[in-house]
């Protein structure tokens, strides 16, 4: 029998198939966003997840050949325009499934603008670090992240920024990916 690991290790390597220096975004970047995220924070909505979480919100961004492909010059060039940002925010989508070009923006984003990076994702921290490659190096990038795919049994309208009980809110250290706190 195949167990929930091994599924999911599966999953985080259909990497959505873009072009190297493109994204594939499922809609307008935000700004001035105050819910996904603390501080006021841009929010780049990627497009792509092969979780499929039972009550997902936002089921149009599974697809992997829908949605927008960005040039990532172009992204950077937007999230630059934005004044009085403390962050960006991945959403999906599952940035995970893009995380060479989600790492360079989350780079530029820390390095040219100053701002902290956070990003959601289905996939827990553990997968993430037994997957390695560019998905872990993706995570050694971010501040925080909010993990798990959602759970509609779980599902709890208080909880700040998680949308069901399972999901937690790393917050990690920069470069090596440690876990500093759960929330
Ligand atoms: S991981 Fe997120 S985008 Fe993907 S199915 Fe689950 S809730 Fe929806």
């Amino acid at each position: 029998m195949v167990d929930k690991l091994e599924v999911s290790l599966e999953k985080i390597k259909k990497t959505a198939d873009v072009p190297e220096g493109y994204i594939r975004v499922s809609g307008p970047i935000e700004h001035d966003n105050i819910v996904n995220g603390e501080g006021l924070r841009a929010v780049l909505w990627t497009q792509s997840c092969p979780i499929h979480c039972f009550g997902c919100q936002n089921p149009e961004t599974w697809d992997y050949t829908k949605g927008t492909l960005v040039k990532i010059e172009d992204i950077k060039k937007e999230l630059a325009s934005f004044k009085g940002q403390s962050g960006l925010t991945f959403c999906g989508g599952e940035p995970f499934v893009q995380p060479k070009a989600c790492k360079e923006i989350a780079d530029f984003v820390r390095k040219e603008l100053g701002w902290n990076v956070w990003s959601f994702t289905g996939f827990t921290h553990e997968i993430i670090k037994k997957t390695g490659g560019d998905a872990w190096e993706f995570l050694k990038s971010l501040d925080v992240i909010i993990d798990g795919p959602f759970v509609l049994e779980q599902r709890d309208l208080s909880l700040r920024f998680r949308g069901s009980r399972n999901q937690r809110l790393l917050r990690l250290e920069i470069g090596t990916g440690k876990i500093l706190s759960i929330e």
